[in-house]
C-alpha cells in the first residue's frame, strides 16, 4: 500500500480549564475546581486525527519555548506524526485557551491568546516545500494567519496535492486564496459569513455553497453537524446524511470530519467516499467528551463500521 502522506498546516494551543460555581464578575476572585489541561488547536487536533486513521502525517506549527509546547512535541511523538517542520519561537509563548465552566449552567467563557500561531509566516511555510512535496493532500485552517494558510494551499498546489481549507475561525478570503482551495469544508455559519451574510441569517446551504463555487473554489463540502454534510461541485449537490448517534460532546465534530476527509483522499478514495467516511469520524466524535480523546482510530472506526453493519473502505480494509 502507498503511503498516504498528509501535510497539515495550522494551529497548536493548550487548553486551560476550571469549573466554577458561576462565572465571576469584573474584579471578583473565586475559587474553581476540576482544573484540566488539554490539548488544542484546529491544526493539531486535525493532524492527531488523520494520524490516527494511518496516515503519515508531517505538522507544520509554530509554538513557544514553553512547558506547553514541550506537551505538545510529547503528544506528536505518541501519534507518531513528522514534526521536523514544526517551529518553535521565543518571541512568543505557546498558544493558550482560559476556559472558565459554570458548573451548573455549562455556561462558559474563554480568553485566547493565539501566541506563537500568529507568528507562523508565509516563508517558513514554504521552507517545508520537500515535505510538501512528498503529500497527496494538503489541509490547513484559519487558527493561523491567512498568508501562513495562503502559503500552504499554494504550496500544496505546486506539489500538485489535493488542498483543503476548513475556514474556522472564519475570515474574510481574497479571491486569490479561493481560487487555490480544491475542497472548502465551511460549517453553516461559517459558509454564510464566507458569502458575506450576517452568521445567524437565515438561507438555504445550497445557495451558499453554489456561491462559493463561483467565487473560485472546485468544491464545497459543507458541514450541517446533526444533518449531516452537502457535497456542492459546480454541476452538482449531494447531501450526506448524518449518523444517528447519541451524542454527549459535539466539539471536535468538525476537526474529526475534516481528518476522515483528508484521510480518505489521501489513500485514493473519491470525494464521494471520502464525505461518507468522513461523516463516519464525526458521528464517532461526538460520542466521547473532549477532543483528542474522541477523534477516532482505525480500529475504533472499524469496529464501529461493523456494529453499524456499514462497508469498510478498501483502503481501510487493507490495514486490518
Ligand atoms: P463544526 O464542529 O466544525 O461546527 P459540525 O458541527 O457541522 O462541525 O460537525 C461536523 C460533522 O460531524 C457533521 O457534518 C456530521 O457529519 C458530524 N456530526 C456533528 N454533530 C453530529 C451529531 N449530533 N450526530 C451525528 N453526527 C454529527
Amino acid at each position: 500500500m502507498n503511503a498516504a502522506r498528509i501535510v497539515v498546516v495550522g494551529s497548536y494551543a493548550t487548553g486551560l480549564t476550571m469549573k466554577v460555581p458561576r462565572i465571576p464578575c469584573a474584579g471578583e476572585t473565586l475559587l474553581g475546581a476540576g482544573y484540566r489541561v488539554d490539548f488544542g488547536g484546529k491544526g493539531s487536533n486535525q493532524a492527531v486525527g488523520c494520524a490516527r486513521l494511518g496516515a503519515q502525517v508531517s505538522f507544520v506549527a509554530k509554538v513557544g519555548q514553553d512547558s506547553f509546547s514541550d506537551m505538545a512535541f510529547q503528544l506528536y511523538r505518541d501519534e507518531d506524526i513528522d514534526v521536523s517542520k514544526l517551529k518553535k519561537t521565543s518571541d512568543a509563548p505557546t498558544g493558550v485557551g482560559f476556559i472558565v465552566v459554570d458548573d451548573k449552567t455549562g455556561q462558559n467563557l474563554i480568553v485566547l491568546d493565539p501566541g506563537a500561531n500568529e507568528l507562523l509566516s508565509a516563508a517558513e511555510v514554504a521552507e517545508a516545500e520537500s515535505t510538501f512535496r512528498a503529500a497527496s493532500v494538503v489541509l490547513t485552517q484559519l487558527e493561523i494567519p491567512v498568508a501562513a494558510a495562503q502559503a500552504a494551499l499554494a504550496c500544496g498546489r505546486s506539489a500538485g496535492a489535493i488542498t483543503i481549507l476548513n475556514p474556522a475561525p472564519v475570515r474574510q478570503l481574497t479571491a486569490a486564496t479561493l481560487a487555490s482551495v480544491d475542497i472548502l469544508t465551511p460549517n453553516e455559519t461559517e459558509a454564510k459569513v464566507l458569502t458575506g451574510r450576517a452568521p445567524d441569517c437565515s438561507i438555504e446551504p445550497q445557495l451558499l455553497g453554489r456561491e462559493l463555487i463561483n467565487s473560485g473554489v472546485k468544491q464545497v463540502v459543507m458541514t450541517l453537524g446533526e444533518n449531516g454534510a452537502l457535497l456542492i461541485s459546480a454541476s452538482s449537490c449531494q447531501h450526506f446524511p448524518a449518523i444517528s448517534v447519541s451524542a454527549v460532546d459535539t466539539t471536535g465534530a468538525g476537526d474529526a470530519f475534516n481528518a476522515g476527509l483528508a484521510t480518505a483522499l489521501a489513500h485514493g478514495a473519491s470525494l464521494e467516499e471520502a464525505v461518507n467516511f468522513a461523516i463516519v469520524t464525526g458521528a464517532m466524535a461526538v460520542t466521547k467528551e473532549g477532543v483528542i480523546p474522541s477523534l477516532p482510530n482505525q480500529d475504533e472506526v472499524l469496529a464501529f463500521l461493523q456494529q453499524n453493519k456499514m462497508p469498510t473502505p478498501p483502503w481501510l480494509a487493507a490495514y486490518s
